[in-house]
Parts: structure tokens; sequence; C-alpha cells
């Protein structure tokens, strides 16, 4: 099969995901027939490095033999079955794993099947703690200016990046929206933390007027993805969860993006040294190779729930696949992984490594921002440097770095004009240092009238 079949075959059957179709009349589809490692192959032998995990899922490599095999294992035994009134080893080794991993005092696992689902059920489960407690009329939500939960209507609803909600802002619940941390806003010469604890001074005023009407704030911590790779000090994390303890509100994280070693650390929080009420988990939960997500959360919100069935008081939520046993066998290959390649320890060198190949474009004269958390570091075009001012999104400058990155064997998929590398831990440093020359390529075309 050569590429232009499969291409020609999809376009006439195919929709795809957060995608103008129309732009398919030109950009070219790409038909992946392999992967390995970092190496991403089409139907015709051109290889592209997947330098950012296939939309941030993917921690070892496709195709990697230790995540086979589990799934191998675990089909050979049992594929699935219903979670309510049945269980399943995979599943109670997986919970009693994530409790020893995740921060302290998160005790409890519920399970969905992907992360806008997970952070449905934070929310759901917080509203209903509340309720529980005879507390109806904390019903609302706080999120950050900037932010990404997800596309269903509640995850929609409590994002704040326009190009996904706008279209849809007349079905969605409300929200209150706090400025975002996000440190490239800061002032010249002012410090991420400083910043931070500037920003957060609205936070505790909203906290403090309207605590009695919030179930719980949701906040993505150290690093706003889906918005554009922006990045910010831990310190806020620190400060909401002292003012959410002072004020009775829920904090819930949604570590679906930055979970599982991106910033650095195995989970953001760590690096506020917080436990969150609720902790949303997907994506790198299963290395990029299933659908799965997990809400971890406390033994003091499991007990609001746990009464008589007559009291009405269960939290009667479920999705068809939750806790799917091959997706938490390949869960548990991944954290046996984490633990046999000491992997947080290990990727130190490759974020060193990413920092060191990327310094040069500092001086380039339309790069804005160079930020970095861990292994996930982005580069942000801007027409005027000094004054950081972004490029028209019509001009769509990213896309010119996408297109040049592919025919250099690099798979970078800008978001607006930030170049990012989120790759699997995987990428050797000589690949790294391919990455940022292709980055530094594409810029250069990119930044040209
Ligand atoms: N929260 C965050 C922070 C995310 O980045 C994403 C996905 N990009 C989601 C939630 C939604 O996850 P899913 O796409 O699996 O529904």
């Amino acid at each position: 099969m050569k590429n232009a079949d499969i291409v020609a075959r999809d376009l006439k059957r195919v929709w795809h995901p957060c995608t103008q179709m129309k732009d398919h009349e030109r950009l070219p589809l790409i038909p992946i027939k392999r992967g390995e490692g970092v190496w991403l192959e089409d139907f015709e032998g051109n290889r592209y490095i997947d330098a950012v995990s296939s939309w941030w899922v993917n921690l070892f490599g496709h195709a990697n033999p230790r995540i086979n095999q589990a799934i191998k294992d675990q089909v050979e035994q049992l594929e699935h079955v219903i979670l309510a009134g049945f269980t399943h080893e995979p599943v109670v080794n997986l919970s009693e794993q994530l409790v020893d991993v995740a921060p302290a005092g998160l005790t409890r696992c519920f399970y969905a099947d992907n992360g806008s689902s997970a952070v449905e059920v934070a929310l759901k489960m917080s509203y209903h703690y509340w309720k529980n407690h005879g507390q109806a009329s904390k019903k609302n939500f706080v999120n950050l200016s900037n932010s990404y939960h997800g596309e269903t209507l509640g995850a929609l609803a409590l994002g704040d990046v326009a190009l996904y909600k706008d279209t849809y802002q007349s079905l969605l619940m409300d929200v209150i929206t706090a400025p975002s941390p996000d440190a490239f806003n800061r002032e010249a010469g002012e410090t991420e933390e400083a910043y931070a604890l500037r920003q957060f001074a609205e936070m505790e005023r909203i906290l403090a007027e309207r605590h009695h009407e919030i179930c719980a704030v949701v906040v993505e911590p150290l690093i706003q993805c889906a918005g554009n790779m922006r990045m910010h000090h831990p310190i806020y994390h620190t400060k909401l969860r002292e003012a959410c303890d002072r004020y009775g509100v829920h904090l819930i994280a949604d570590e679906i993006a930055v979970g599982f070693g991106r910033t650095g650390t195995l989970f953001a929080c760590e690096q506020a040294n917080i436990t969150p009420d609720f902790l949303c988990l997907s994506k790198g939960l299963t290395a990029g190779y299933l659908p799965l997500s997990v809400v971890l959360t406390t033994d003091n919100v499991y007990d609001a729930f746990y009464d008589d069935y007559q009291t009405l008081r269960a939290f009667l939520h479920s999705h068809s696949y939750t806790g799917n046993a091959i997706g938490c066998a390949v869960a548990l290959a991944t954290l046996k992984i984490f633990r046999d390649d000491k992997v947080i320890e290990a990727n130190r060198q490759l974020a060193r490594c990413m920092a060191d190949s990327v310094a040069h474009l500092r001086d380039h004269p339309h790069v804005g921002d160079i930020r970095q958390h861990g292994m996930t570091l982005a580069i942000e075009m801007v027409k005027d440097k000094p004054g950081k001012t972004p490029y028209p999104w019509q001009e769509r400058r990213g896309l010119r770095v996408y297109q040049h990155a592919l025919s250099r064997q690099a798979l970078l998929r800008p978001l607006a004009s930030v170049v990012y590398f989120m790759p699997p831990y995987v990428i050797t440093e000589e690949q790294i240092r391919h990455l940022a020359q292709v980055a530094t390529e594409g810029i250069d075309l990119a930044v040209r009238d």
C-alpha cells in the first residue's frame, strides 16, 4: 500500500479531531504504518520523531516491548469486566500503586476512560460532596484564565481557550475565572514567584468573597499545556492549597497532561508540596497505549458518600469501560518502568540537554520566550521581541514550523506560535539536538514575511 492510497480512502470516510478538514486539500495527511521508540513510520518508509508524544500521551516509545508483553499477558487472562459489583486484580494492584506514588492523603481511586471524563467525575464529586454535607448552595467552580480541561461540556466550561470554547458558550455552565499566574505576562525584572504571588491576590479575593457558593478551584499545575504551554511558579499552588483549606473549598488538580514526569517530578503537585482533594490523571497513565483515566481523592471525600443505599448519597456515575483490565495492566507496566529504570532521575539529563540545545534561540530576534519545566520545553515566536507582541493567529506561523519539521524527520506540532518539545522519555540526546536544529530552521522560515 502507498501513502496516497490510504490517504484517499481516509479522506472519504474519516473526520479527524481538532481539524478543519478543508486544510487537507493542501496539507498532506500522514498515514502511519508502524511505530518504534520515538519513531513513527509511514507506508513508504519516511520516518518522524514523535516530539509531541502523540498529543502528550506516549512515555516510553511506540511499540514498547515491555508494554506490549503486558497487554499480551493480560488479554489471555481477562480483557474486561463490569466494575460495578465485580473487580479484578489489575485494578486492585493499580489502585494500591497509585495511592503509593501519589501525594500523601489520596487514598481512593475512581476510574473513567479519558481525561475529559475524569474532569467531569471530579466536578460532580466535588459538588455532590458539598450537597451530601447539606451545602447545596456550593455549586460554582473557579478556573484560571487560559486553562484547558477537555472537550465535554462540563470540562469545556472549565476551560478558557477561546478557540475551543467560544462557539459553544451558550451551552456551558458559568464559571468564575481568576487570572492565571502565567509567567509570560510578568513585568520586566519581576520574578516568576513574585508574579505568581501577585496574581494570587485576585484568587484570594474571589475565595474570601464567594466561598459559600464555590465547590472547587480547578487548576493545571505548572503548565497550561493546551493554553500554548504557558508555565508558572509552584508557589501559586502552595498558596492556593492554604486558601482552599481556609475557605472550605476543594482543590482539583488536573494533571492529565503534566502528570507522570512531564514537569520533572512524577506529579507537578509535588513541586508545590501539596495534596489536592482530587487528582485527575490520564494520558501518561497508560504511556500512550489505551484510554484510561482515574480520579484520586481522599478518605474525607469518600466518607461523605458512604451510607445506607436509601439515603441516596452514593456516587452513581459510570462509564462502560471503567477500570478496563487491559488498560490497568498497561498502567501497571508503566509504573514498573518508572521504578525499574529510575525514569525521573534519568530524565534530568535529558531535560538539561533540551535546555542546552535551544539556548542559542534566546538571542533570536523573533523568540520572545523560552520556558521549561522538566521534560516540557516551549519556544514562543513573537512579532516584536521587546513588547512580546504576538503574531496574528490568522498567519498560522506555527504551521510553517510543522511543515518544515516533517521534511526533516520530525513531528513538531506547534500550538499557535509556540514550538514545543514534550518527547517520549526514550529519546536520545542526539535526537534532542536534531529536534532543536529542526526547530531553529523552522522558526527562521516561519518568521520570514
Ligand atoms: N485536561 C488537560 C490538562 C488536558 O491537556 C487534556 C487533553 N489535552 C484533557 C484534560 C482532556 O483529556 P482527553 O483529551 O483525554 O479528554
